[in-house]
């Protein structure tokens, strides 16, 4: 039911964009739209129809979690079964994703079909599913309650001498044991010079004394994904690590406390922005202040000064500003909510607190 009203809404968004079909290619959008949740697949809509392909691995779990679109089994190059079905005759105008194909494909699809007018999209299907279902935000929130739990214990677990990657290790071991699907994605682990980098992946080095440790990670139920980031110290807290957490916090604090539904993604991240410019640390935060979280880790929109469009009411984002100073270290903070009507429900409730690990 669900599946089908994700598919009416891309069919009017289609004629809107005087599109006659639209092949979707990316896995997250065809588990949006059709709810297939395996590896490889892809689905034409069209403005009456909607076709799915996968391969014979998946014949059975399609026939289970695909019920708006017909289903369809072919081999090698997905998109040669369009051709055999003759779904898509010449001339018509069909969009496709032009962030999700490579152009070995691209070229590939207009030698088997030269009569199609293909027409490169970008983000159309994930507009779409900006705004989530309290079904989908319900995925969220668990996701966000797991990510919760192994934050707390990952305060015992580091102390001078662990190596950023045991701790990576024991996030990704930790998630599969309480029932994850996976891992949202690569932890980040980045501990002292090396927490200067925003996305310092675990390495082999050795958490010391005195260090700044940025921890973000996240993972994935039901398809959803969360993402939750704090930074600890080792030992006590130097005045100026101690300076630099609390602007990232009020940073933070003063973009959550504006949100609403209706507000522009640049007005946000202008919030949080001007409060580390005018603590002297502007040229520190080159990063976006988030982004969308759903079926995608780094999902649309982005929370950035050149995004114009405003956030809808239950659109799930986080916000994550951060200060990275080379060779001392860096800080983030990064929590998942919900855009209400007229505020922010956080869904990740780790404490956001300096901790000072002894
Ligand atoms: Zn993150
Ligand atoms: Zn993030």
């Amino acid at each position: 039911m669900i599946h089908q009203t994700r598919i009416n809404a891309h069919q009017k968004l289609l004629s809107g964009f005087r599109l006659d079909g639209f092949l979707v290619t990316k896995l997250s959008n065809i588990r949006y739209l059709t709810g297939f949740s395996g590896t490889n697949g892809i689905c034409l809509i069209t403005n009456s129809d909607a076709i799915f392909i996968s391969d014979s691995r998946y014949e059975q779990q399609a026939s289970q979690e695909v019920s708006a679109a017909s289903i369809h089994i072919g081999k090698g190059f997905l998109p040669e079964k369009l051709k055999e079905l003759s779904c898509l005759p010449d001339g018509k105008n069909i969009g496709l994703e032009a962030d999700s194909l490579s152009y070995g494909q691209f070229r590939r699809l207009k030698d088997l079909l030269p009569g199609v007018r293909w027409q490169p999209q970008e983000k159309l299907v994930e507009q779409l599913s900006i705004s989530k279902s309290e079904e989908e935000i319900g995925s969220i929130q668990l996701a966000a309650e797991f990510t919760d739990k192994i934050f707390l214990q990952l305060i015992d677990l580091i102390r001078p001498g662990v190596r950023e990657c045991d701790v990576a290790a024991e996030i990704l071991y930790r998630f599969k044991k309480m029932g994850a699907d996976n891992s949202a994605f690569e932890p980040i682990v980045a501990s002292g010079h090396r927490s200067a980098l925003p996305h310092g992946v675990a390495s082999e080095k050795e958490i010391e004394e005195g260090d700044l440790v940025i921890l973000d990670f996240g993972c994935v139920v039901n398809g959803y994904a969360s993402d939750l980031t704090r930074t600890v110290v080792v030992g006590k807290a130097s005045d100026e690590q101690r300076r630099i957490y609390e602007v990232v916090r009020t940073a933070q604090q003063s973009a959550i406390q504006v949100i609403r539904a209706g507000i522009s993604c640049s007005e946000l991240d202008a919030t949080a922005r001007n409060v580390i410019r005018e603590a002297g640390y502007g040229e520190y935060f080159g990063h976006a202040l988030g982004h969308g979280l759903g079926l995608e880790v780094l999902g649309e929109p982005r929370i950035a000064a050149e995004t114009d469009s405003s956030l809808p009411e239950n659109a799930v984002i986080t916000i994550e500003p951060g200060i990275y100073v080379p060779d001392l270290g860096g800080v983030r903070i990064e929590d998942d909510v919900v855009v209400r009507v007229d505020h922010a429900e956080l869904l990740t409730h780790s404490s956001r607190d300096l901790i000072e690990i002894s």
